[in-house]
């Protein structure tokens, strides 16, 4: 598996609250300072300047800004954009803090993204109360935040990992090349295919020569290693991406070709055959070459709605077996049509006769 799937881990929230206040009269900032200065949970920072209060914003990171509204140089709601602007404060609750109770002033301040607004100098209960609430929501959201973006690694790294499992499940561990499993699945697609185009459909069946008496001369491991060489030919033959190579059992292949007739089909055949002999791998102990060869069937059909794939593999499979009886390392048709129009014949015999 190309990834370990880490386990979620959400860090507790922190309730401490960070407070910032932004205001340019020191009397103000002291007089909060005071009111805050008891409470354990609660750290306060100030910062006079309005042009500095951005980047110790982004320094601190608060969970609450205090925002004075008339400052000399800049005023508040300018810097309210600003935060809303900045990534890094986008989402901190900032509490308006004015001298006017005005309800302009309040609209205002709320729709230029403000979390609250409090009249200066405010109760200290109710600041209190304020500046907790206002922390632990956005806590709260970060917190979920980091869980939404843990849980889409997660998934994305699932989809890894069922798109990995599914590739081996597909392939065959010793060559490589596709599994009998995936073979089946592919044939049936196909088909299905095959048949609603009104194409042909064609497939190789290749079988190693005397394959048993190179494994027991030559071990298993060096057959093993002829497997491989062998499945690379296959791989590498087959040009349209429609066409598949699978390991179909011990020492047999299959190829899929759709949209191939007979024709093409046995051009398919006969480079696989050839290149397989070029391979030139010794075999002392056939008795058709010196060096490992293969002997290949091949079939085609049109498929209709009475057929069923594996009659197409059973076409294959008898001319595999015609290519073995007429001496090996050759390749055979199977003469699938002839057997097609000799079932029409047949049939349509039966239902004269019954008439
Ligand atoms: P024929 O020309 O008639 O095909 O003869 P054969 O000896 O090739 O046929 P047979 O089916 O008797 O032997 C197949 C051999 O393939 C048997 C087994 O030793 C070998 N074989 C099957 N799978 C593997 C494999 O994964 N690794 C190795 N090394 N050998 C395998
Ligand atoms: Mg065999
Ligand atoms: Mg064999």
């Amino acid at each position: 598996m190309s990834e370990i799937i880490e386990p979620l881990v959400i860090a507790p929230v922190d309730t401490k609250c960070v407070v910032l206040l932004v205001d340019d009269q020191t009397m103000i900032g002291e007089a909060l300072r005071r009111m805050l200065v008891s409470e354990a949970d609660i750290e306060y920072h100030y910062c006079q300047a309005a042009e500095h209060a951005l980047a110790m914003a982004v320094q601190l990171k608060p969970t609450v800004i205090l925002q004075d509204i008339v400052m000399p140089e800049s005023d508040g709601l300018s810097l309210l954009k600003e935060y809303r602007t900045a990534s890094q404060t986008r989402s901190v609750p900032v509490i308006m803090l004015s001298t006017r109770d005005d309800p302009r002033y309040k609209s205002q301040a709320f729709a230029a993204g403000a979390s609250d607004y409090l009249v200066k100098i405010p109760d200290q209960i109710e600041l209190i109360a304020r500046i907790r609430a206002h922390s632990r929501s956005y806590l709260a959201q970060l917190q979920r935040d980091e869980a939404f973006r843990q849980l889409h690694a997660v998934q994305r790294q699932l989809e890894a990992s069922n798109r990995e499992l599914h590739r081996i499940s597909c392939q065959d561990g010793l060559t490589g090349i596709y599994n009998r499993r995936h073979f089946d699945t592919y044939l049936d697609q196909e088909w299905s295919r095959a048949l609603r185009e009104g194409s042909n459909i064609s497939l190789v069946l290749a079988d190693i020569d005397y394959f048993k008496t190179f494994n027991d001369h030559y071990g298993h491991l060096a057959g093993d290693e002829c497997l491989q060489r062998v499945a690379r030919v296959f791989r590498e033959v087959l040009q349209r991406p429609g066409d598949l190579a699978a390991r179909y059992g011990g020492e047999e292949f299959v190829v899929v070709l759709p949209k191939t007739d007979l024709e093409g089909a046995a051009v398919i055949a006969e480079s696989i055959r050839i290149r397989v002999e070029r391979l030139s791998i010794t075999h002392e102990f056939s008795k058709v070459e010196k060096w490992v060869t293969l002997s290949v069937g091949i079939a085609t059909v049109r498929p209709n709605p009475r057929m069923r794939p594996p009659e197409l593999v059973g076409l294959a499979d008898k001319a595999l077996y015609q290519a073995k009886q007429n001496g090996r390392n050759r390749c055979e048709q199977a003469r699938s049509n002839l057997d097609e129009l000799a079932m029409l014949h047949n049939r349509n015999t039966k239902t004269e006769g019954d008439n």
